[in-house]
């Protein structure tokens, strides 16, 4: 998703316990994705303060109850929070014994810092990354750093080089906003499959006819790695509007309606973005999705309702 708000949609204020927990051994997310069972995982972003991590961490050991596959940490435009990032992946990892995948985006970088993060991420046992272009500062058009990169696919293509870590790629069921049209946006995801992507996870959306859709549509391309579905539960009207205006995403018209219905009442929002939510992973994983990443914008109780009710 990519576009996290403030940490002040933490929700819960205690302390993580000081236990460290185990060690995961080494898990590779495309084995996870094909071994079989649904994998669900939840993304967060990092927050603004130490106390904020530490209530994040609290957060992701109770949702360790759920089981989740693995669980990712966004990366900050420009890299502005890297050092947050590959901490909270190592804790998530090493403390809480949580799967952990590390964002990593080009944005303001050139090659040898991002070889730098990487080197630092390899340093705390962290082998699944998502490789990302980034998103230029508000306003403004993408533009590689000199010595940086332009393109996923280049940071996916460095990435491989180095032979240790499992990659993954973002992917446009709605088209990048960025894409002249569908057909040249999934001819260059081809070129980062191609570069060394393991498996792609898609962009949110609400209609379940775009992901079948762009299924269908990569592996008439040629592309057969794991596609898994990103869901963000809906939880507050204004803040859906402007996320799908960002990322070219759209609400389908009667969802629409229904979120309006409710505006205003936080609960009855919420249940219907759960509700929403759970139609669609039901589908998803019933008609064959390898599994359900949830955007969970640091806000759990929405995702754990939803999980409850798929389990
Ligand atoms: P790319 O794959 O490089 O694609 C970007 C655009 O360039 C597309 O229009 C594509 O068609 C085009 N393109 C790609 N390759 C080529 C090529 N070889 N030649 C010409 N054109 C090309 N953002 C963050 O800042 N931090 C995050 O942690 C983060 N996490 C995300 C997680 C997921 C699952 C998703 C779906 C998005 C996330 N984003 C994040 C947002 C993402 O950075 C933006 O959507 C960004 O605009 C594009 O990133 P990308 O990796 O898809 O770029």
């Amino acid at each position: 998703m990519g576009h996290p708000e403030g940490e002040r949609h933490l929700e819960r204020p205690d302390c993580v316990r000081g236990t460290r927990f185990r060690k995961v051994g080494r898990v590779r997310i495309d084995e996870i994705l094909k071994s079989g069972g649904p994998a669900f995982s939840f993304e967060f972003f990092p927050p603004k303060t130490p106390k904020g991590s530490e209530n994040l961490l609290g957060t992701i050991e109770e949702l360790k109850a759920l089981e989740p596959s693995f669980v990712s940490v966004t990366y900050g435009a420009m890299g502005s929070n890297r050092g947050k990032v590959i901490e909270l992946v190592e804790k998530i990892k090493n403390d809480l014994g949580v799967e952990a995948m590390a964002h990593l985006s080009c944005t303001g970088h050139t090659r040898a810092e991002l070889e730098g993060v990487l080197d630092q991420l390899s340093g705390v046992g962290i082998e699944n990354v998502l490789a990302l272009r980034g998103d230029p500062p508000k306003g403004e058009e993408f533009e590689a750093v000199e010595g940086g990169f332009a393109h996923a696919s280049d940071l996916a293509t460095m990435i491989k080089a180095r032979g240790s870590f499992c990659i993954g790629g973002a992917a446009y069921p709605e088209v990048h906003p960025d894409a002249p049209d569908a057909e040249t946006d999934l001819a260059n995801l081809v070129k980062k499959v191609d570069a060394g992507a393991d498996f792609l996870i898609t962009q949110l959306f609400f209609s379940n006819a775009d992901y079948f859709g762009f299924v269908e549509r990569a592996r008439a391309a040629g592309i057969s790695v794991p596609i898994v579905p990103g869901i963000m539960p809906i939880t507050d009207v204004a803040q859906v509007k402007r996320f799908t205006a960002m990322c070219g995403a759209t609400i389908p018209a009667d969802l629409l309606s229904a979120l309006e219905a409710a505006d205003g009442d936080g609960e009855r929002v919420l249940q219907v973005g759960v509700d929403h939510a759970v139609a669609q992973c039901r589908e998803l994983l019933e008609r064959g999705a390898p599994g359900v990443h949830f955007y969970t914008l640091n806000r759990s109780p929405a995702t754990r309702r939803i999980l409850t009710a798929l389990r």
